[in-house]
C-alpha cells in the first residue's frame, strides 16, 4: 500500500479560476522521496498543502496509508510542514522553539527534552539549543524549523522550496543534509516542492513534473512521473526535455522522410541526414513536421563516425564561454538553427570559426508536431 495516494486530485480555488490542480494522480511509497517541481504557479504548493491539510480538496480523493484524508484535520494527519519562510517564534529560544509543539499536545517534560536532544543531534544543533533565532545564520534557522517537524515524527514529511531563501553555497549544503536526514530518518515518506530542476534531480527518487501555463488545458496537470534519470533520458514531451537540464536542451526543427521497421530517417537543419531512430511508427507520418532535440553535452566537436547512428552538421561559431571544466560553444547551423554544444575542458575554437558538430542518434529526442515524445523506450544506462 502506498503512503501518500492521489485520485484524480483537482482544486479549484474560486468559481471561474481556472483548476489550480488538475486531475493530479499519483502514488508516493512508504519512505520514498518525492518532489513536485515545475515552474512558478504549475500548483506544487497548492498540492501540498492538500496533503496538510491547509487547503480543502475540490475533486478527487487523497489517502495517507490507506485512509481517506479529505476531511481529516491537519493535526490528525501524521503530517509535518516545512516552509520556505521557516516561521520560528522570535521570543523563544532553539530549544523551545523546537519543543513547543509537544509542549502545546501536553507530551511530558522529560519526553520533550529526549525528543528535541535527539533532533538537535541530527540537525547538528545540539550547540545552539539556548540561542535566539535573531542569533542563527538563516541555514541554522532553516535547521531548526526542520527540527520542529523532526520532533513530531510523522509519517510524512512537506517540504515547500525550504532552500530558496539560503545563498548558493549553503543551499547546495542544506540540499545534502537534506538527503542525509531522508536516509536517517528510514520510513517516513518526504514530498518536496521546488522550482529549481538541480534541487529535483539531485534529492528526488521520484519526480513530478507539472505543467504550468493558465491559458493551456494542461495547466496544473501531470507532465510526467519518473526516476529523475527518467525524465533526462525519456522525456515524455518537449515540455520535459527542456524543462529538465542546463543549459536547456537544442530543439531543432527537422521533417520526417519515413521509417522502416520502426528506425525513422530525418531531415535536419534543411538538410537530408539519414538519422536512425527507433521510433514509434504508429504515431509519425512520413513528411510530417518533428523536433528533433539533443542536450549541449551530448552534442560533440569533430565529424562522427557517419552511417545512420548520427549526422555531422556544420555550424559557425556565434559566441563562446569558457567556464573552465567546460566551454558552451554558441553555434549557428547552415539552415539558420541555433544549437549549443558543451565540450569537456577548454574550447580552442573561435568565434566567427565554422566547425563540423556530430550528433550521435542513440542522444537524440524526437517529438511530434505536438510535442509528444515519438521515440521508443531506450534502455537507459545503469
Ligand atoms: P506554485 O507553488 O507551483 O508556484 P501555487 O500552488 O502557489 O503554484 O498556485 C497554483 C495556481 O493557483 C496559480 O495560478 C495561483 O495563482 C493560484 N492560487 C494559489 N493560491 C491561490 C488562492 N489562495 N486563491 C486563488 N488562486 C490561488
Ligand atoms: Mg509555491
Amino acid at each position: 500500500m502506498a503512503q501518500i495516494e492521489f485520485q484524480s486530485v483537482s482544486k479549484r480555488y474560486a468559481d471561474g479560476l481556472p483548476l489550480a490542480v488538475n486531475s493530479v494522480s499519483l502514488d508516493i511509497a512508504a519512505g520514498e522521496f518525492c518532489v513536485f517541481v515545475g515552474p512558478s504557479g504549475c500548483g506544487k504548493s497548492t498540492l501540498l498543502r492538500m496533503v496538510a491539510g491547509l487547503e480543502d480538496i475540490s475533486a478527487g480523493e487523497l489517502r495517507i496509508a490507506g485512509q481517506r484524508m479529505n476531511e481529516v484535520e491537519p493535526a490528525r494527519r501524521g503530517v509535518a510542514m516545512v516552509f520556505q519562510s521557516y516561521a520560528l517564534y522570535p521570543h523563544m529560544s532553539v530549544f523551545e522553539n523546537m519543543a513547543f509543539g509537544l509542549r502545546v499536545n501536553g507530551v511530558a517534560d522529560a519526553e520533550v527534552q529526549r525528543k528535541v536532544r535527539e533532533a538537535a543531534a541530527i540537525l547538528q544543533l545540539s550547540p545552539l539549543l539556548e540561542r535566539m533565532p535573531r542569533a542563527l545564520s538563516g541555514g541554522q534557522r532553516q535547521r531548526v524549523a526542520i527540527g520542529r517537524a523532526i520532533v513530531k515524527q510523522p509519517r510524512v514529511f512537506l517540504f515547500d522550496e525550504p532552500l530558496s531563501n539560503l545563498d548558493a553555497a549553503l543551499r547546495a549544503q542544506t540540499r545534502i543534509e537534506i538527503a542525509r536526514l531522508h536516509r536517517e530518518l528510514g520510513s517516513a515518506s518526504m514530498v518536496y516542492v521546488t522550482h529549481d530542476q538541480v534541487e529535483a534531480m539531485t534529492l528526488a527518487q521520484k519526480i513530478v513534473l507539472l505543467h504550468a501555463g493558465e491559458r493551456i488545458a494542461s495547466h496544473g496537470s501531470v507532465a510526467q512521473v519518473g526516476t529523475p534519470m527518467d525524465l533526462y533520458h525519456r522525456p515524455a514531451s518537449l515540455f520535459v526535455a527542456e524543462f529538465i537540464g542546463s543549459p536547456r536542451i537544442n530543439v531543432l526543427p527537422g521533417r520526417l522522410h519515413g521509417h522502416r521497421a520502426g528506425e525513422a530517417t530525418v531531415e535536419l537543419d534543411g538538410q537530408a541526414l539519414a538519422l536512425a531512430l527507433a521510433v514509434d511508427a504508429t504515431r509519425l507520418a512520413p513528411g510530417s513536421a518533428v523536433s528533433v532535440a539533443v542536450r549541449p553535452e551530448h552534442v560533440r566537436l569533430g565529424a562522427g563516425s557517419g552511417g545512420a547512428a548520427g549526422a555531422t552538421l556544420a555550424g559557425r561559431v556565434s559566441h563562446l564561454e569558457q567556464l573552465g571544466d567546460s566551454a558552451l560553444l554558441y553555434l549557428e547551423l547552415a539552415g539558420g538553427a541555433l544549437l549549443t554544444a558543451r565540450v569537456e575542458g577548454h574550447a580552442s575554437a573561435r568565434v566567427g570559426e565554422v566547425v563540423p558538430v556530430s550528433l550521435a542518434a542513440p542522444d537524440l529526442h524526437l517529438f511530434d508536431a505536438e510535442g509528444q515524445a515519438c521515440r521508443r523506450c531506450v534502455a537507459l544506462p545503469d
